[in-house]
């Protein structure tokens, strides 16, 4: 059977989730997927009108199926958590079952079960203000949606997860390197995510055997990136620096990823894999 994988975090096909869902789809996974609410409707209807037909095509020629497109919103674990402004929000109330219990639970009705879960998501509020700036809401937004999202993802899905399943999530290098301008806490938000990798390896490795490994990618033109307003710089200063010095394509984290989840990385857990051209190991620029 070939393996089934869920993707959270895809609403277009600019950003890496799009990109791991192709190369995963490539590689022969059946592929499900999670988009934020707000997002779903138009994400839907361009998938259905197909302006994404291009960006669906496989190197073999045939056309990405996503098999299930499932409504959800990480910030919300279950519905005693979603207030009521939310609740009846009309972009909200016209979907259901999408806090994170529930988008498992219809998972596990639809399907039974999966082999792996990626996390492609990130929001933080404050994301343009520096730390020094940034409030206590924004702060703890920021590790709601992009850190303790993944960690309720995993505790829901893991028990719907095959033994020998993997996860894998995308972080950044602001987490452990200044990086200006990745503010509102979001570098704090990516160093927990790390850290969270390292921990939830070993639980889910031990109780599981399920593998949890971060990317830590480089800079990609992807709709959450051009909302932070410093992506072009980013993508300069890596063609500059790095020891690769060509422009990062999402396809190849996609493939990292496709990596990370198959057998070829059955004893890697618990890791930080930089897909970045190299920037990451260089000490200035030149
Ligand atoms: P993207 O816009 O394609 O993906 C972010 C997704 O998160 C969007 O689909 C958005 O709808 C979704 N989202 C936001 N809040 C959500 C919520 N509460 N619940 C569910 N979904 C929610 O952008 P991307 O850059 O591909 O981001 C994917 C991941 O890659 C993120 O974790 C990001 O931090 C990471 N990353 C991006 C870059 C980059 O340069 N683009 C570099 C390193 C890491």
């Amino acid at each position: 059977r070939g393996k089934r994988a869920f993707i959270a975090g895809v609403a277009d096909d600019h950003g890496y989730g799009w990109a791991i869902a192709k190369s995963l789809a490539a590689a022969g996974a059946e592929i499900i997927v999670g988009t934020w609410v707000p997002a779903l409707n138009i994400f839907e209807s361009s998938l259905r009108r197909g302006k994404f037909d291009e960006s669906r095509i496989l190197p073999d020629g045939s056309l990405m199926e996503i098999t299930k497109v499932y409504p959800m919103d990480a910030v919300y674990d279950s519905p005693e958590d979603v207030p009521e402004d939310v609740k009846s929000n009309k972009r909200y109330s016209g979907s259901s079952k999408w806090t994170v219990k529930e988008l498992a639970e219809a998972v596990k009705q639809d399907f039974g079960s999966i082999d792996i879960l990626v996390h492609s998501l990130a929001n933080g509020p404050e994301v343009t203000k520096p730390l020094l700036e940034t409030s206590r809401n924004g702060y703890l937004a920021a590790i709601s949606a992009s850190s303790y999202s993944f960690v309720s993802l995993l505790k829901e899905f893991v028990p719907i997860m095959n033994p020998g399943g993997a996860s894998i999530s995308l972080t950044y290098i602001a987490s452990e390197r200044i990086i200006p301008g990745y503010g509102g806490g979001m570098s704090s938000a990516k160093a927990a995510l790390e850290s969270d990798t390292r921990v939830l390896a070993f639980e889910a490795g031990r109780k599981h055997k399920i593998r949890v490994n971060t990317i830590s990618a480089g800079p990609l033109r992807s709709r959450a990136a051009k909302a932070i307003g410093f992506i072009d710089m980013m993508i300069d200063y890596s063609l500059a620096n790095a020891p690769l010095q060509k422009e990062l394509s999402a396809e190849e984290v996609g493939n990292a990823a496709a990596f990370l989840a198959s057998p070829l990385a059955s004893a890697i857990t618990g890791a930080v894999l930089y897909v970045d051209n190299g920037l990451n190991a260089m000490g200035v620029g030149v």
